[in-house]
C-alpha cells in the first residue's frame, strides 16, 4: 500500500479502515475521532487512494483542482494540501462550494470552463504542484493537456477518467487507451488503475509534466 499524503490517514469506522481527513464535515459524512470520513464511492481521488495508486502527494501541495461540483473531494483536498484553486462551470454547484470555502481560507472556487483556461489563468498562481482532475466531460484528455500550463516542473495531473463520458456505446478499455494516448504528450503517465469497485468504467491516471 502507498504512502499517504500527511494530513490523509486511516482510522476504524465500525470494524473497517477508512481514510479520514480533519475539517469541519461537508457532506453529512460520518467523523472518527473527531475527522471526517472520506468516502471513497463518492470521490474518485478517494477510491485512488484507498486503491492504493501512488498519488506522490507529500500533503501541503498547492492544487487546481478541475470539476469541483459542490465540494466533495475538493473540501477534502484543500484539507490536507496548500491553496486549492477549484474550477466548476455549473452555476448551482458553485455556491455550495463557496460555502464550503468559507471556512477554508486556502480554498478558492472559481465559476469558470476547465476548457478555456485563460478564464482563470490571471488568478490562478503559476508553476502549481499539482491538478487533480474530475470533470466527466467529453474531451477528459483534451482538458488535462489545457491545463498543464499551470504545473511547475515536475508536475503531478492526477485524474478520474469516465469512458461513458467520452463515448458511451465504446469499450472502455479503448477509451483509456485513447486518453493515454492524448496526455502523452504533455505527460508521462506514471500509473493507471480502474477504480472499481468505488466507481464503474473509470480509470485512475497519475502522470507527471513533461
Ligand atoms: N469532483 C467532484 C467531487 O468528487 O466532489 C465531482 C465532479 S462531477 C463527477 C463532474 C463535475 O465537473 C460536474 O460538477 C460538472 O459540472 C463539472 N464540469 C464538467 N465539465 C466542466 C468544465 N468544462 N469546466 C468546469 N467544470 C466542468
Amino acid at each position: 500500500m502507498s504512502e499517504l499524503p500527511d494530513g490523509v490517514d486511516r482510522r476504524a469506522v465500525a470494524g473497517e479502515e477508512r481514510l479520514t481527513t480533519e475539517g469541519e464535515p461537508v457532506y453529512g459524512e460520518p467523523t472518527a475521532d473527531g475527522r471526517r470520513v472520506w468516502d471513497a464511492g463518492r470521490s474518485k481521488l478517494g477510491a485512488m487512494l484507498e486503491l492504493g495508486m501512488d498519488t506522490r502527494l507529500d500533503g501541503g501541495e498547492s492544487v487546481l483542482y478541475l470539476g469541483a461540483a459542490s465540494g466533495t473531494t475538493v473540501s477534502h483536498v484543500a484539507d490536507f494540501s496548500g491553496p486549492t484553486y477549484a474550477v466548476e462551470f455549473a452555476p448551482r454547484p458553485v455556491r455550495d462550494l463557496v460555502d464550503v470555502a468559507e471556512v477554508r481560507p486556502n480554498l478558492f472556487p472559481l465559476l469558470a470552463d476547465a476548457r478555456k483556461p485563460r478564464e482563470y489563468a490571471g488568478v490562478v498562481e503559476a508553476d502549481l504542484d499539482c491538478i487533480v482532475q474530475d470533470v466527466a466531460t467529453r474531451g477528459q484528455a483534451d482538458v488535462a493537456n489545457r491545463n498543464a500550463q499551470f504545473l511547475g516542473e515536475d508536475g503531478l495531473l492526477l485524474a478520474a477518467i469516465k469512458a461513458r463520458s467520452e463515448n458511451v456505446v465504446a469499450d472502455p478499455d479503448a477509451v483509456f487507451e485513447d486518453v493515454r494516448e492524448t496526455l502523452s504528450g504533455r505527460y508521462e503517465v506514471l500509473e493507471t488503475r480502474r477504480l472499481e469497485p468505488y466507481h464503474d468504467d473509470h480509470l485512475g491516471i497519475v502522470a507527471r509534466k513533461r
